[in-house]
């Protein structure tokens, strides 16, 4: 009797293990099928023994007590393990969650850095470039201002080295013409006369020095300047002398006035044009040639 109680109860502790095992069992994720062999114990049991009814309904009492309060057991230990599973999995959920979330972000900032850099490179490409094209409008800017100095200096020397050159009298009109034939002349005319009231100044037509100013026969009074370039021009037939030979005079400068003095008929001035003090030439082309217009 006491070897089967204790065979019973046995039993029970062999349930409650198999419980455990089978909790532990399907916490490691496996089947077992240990349970179904102690089932039909207790049922077995209750029909062998030798116990009066009260004796056998306090002692199937204390049985189910105990195989209840194993089964709570092994079901809070089931929960427990279920719990922790649970905890466990959501955890590597999480973890997994985070780690593919630091994944995306990392190649989300990997995309962002690679985005960044291209724009900043684009910016420097085009920082380059314009700062390229600045230069180069510099550039030609400062090659225009240079060319337009020279220009401008050129332009200037040219017109400084050009000798100014003016009319020999004003309030004129011209009576005889180079080349023209005439009584008066021995030979065709040698110069252009410029007829203008007696005592209207007679001015040097360009920059030069004196050469002569002295009465010469036909020509009256007159004075001859020597030009820079070799050039003479001679004032004739004036009725006085502003100037001395040696004088050095400007363009403009007053050498004498109308006059009447040797061969002529009226008041006027007889302009000659002598390059290289040689023969005269026509003067008309040579005053318009430097800029005046008889
Ligand atoms: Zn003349």
């Amino acid at each position: 009797m006491a070897k089967h109680r204790f065979s019973r109860r046995s039993a029970n502790r062999r349930t409650q293990l198999i419980g455990l095992t089978a909790a532990l069992a399907a916490a490691a994720g496996t089947t077992t099928v240990g349970l179904a062999s102690s089932s039909s114990g207790p049922a077995n049991a209750s029909g062998s023994t030798g116990l009066n009814p009260s004796q056998a309904e306090a002692l199937t009492a204390a049985r189910i007590d105990r195989r209840e309060l194993g089964s709570r057991d092994a079901s809070r230990i089931d929960l427990s393990l279920a719990s922790t599973r649970k905890a466990a999995a959501d955890a590597a959920a999480k973890q997994r969650a985070a780690k593919l979330a630091a994944n995306a972000s990392l190649a989300q900032r990997r995309a962002l850095a690679l985005a960044a850099a291209k724009a900043a490179a684009a910016r420097k490409a085009a920082a380059q470039a314009k700062a390229l094209a600045e230069a180069k409008a510099e550039a030609k800017a400062k090659a225009e201002a240079i060319r337009r100095a020279n220009a401008a200096k050129a332009a200037k020397e040219k017109a400084e080295a050009a000798p100014r050159v003016v009319l020999p009298t004003t309030g004129y009109h011209l009576t005889a013409r180079f080349g023209q034939g005439g009584s008066r002349w021995a030979r065709d005319h040698t110069g252009l006369d410029f007829a203008a009231p007696q005592g209207t100044p007679v001015r040097s037509v360009m920059a030069g020095k004196v050469i002569q100013a002295a009465f010469a026969g036909a020509y009256g009074r007159q004075v001859k300047v020597r030009h820079t370039d070799g050039t003479v021009t001679s004032y004739s037939h004036m009725s006085e002398f502003d100037v001395s030979v040696g004088d050095t005079v400007k363009a403009g400068t007053m050498v004498g006035r109308i006059g009447m003095t040797g061969n002529t008929t009226g008041p006027h001035v007889h302009f000659e044009v002598l390059p290289g003090g040689g023969s005269p030439i026509n003067p008309a082309p040579w005053l318009r040639e430097h800029g005046v217009t008889p």
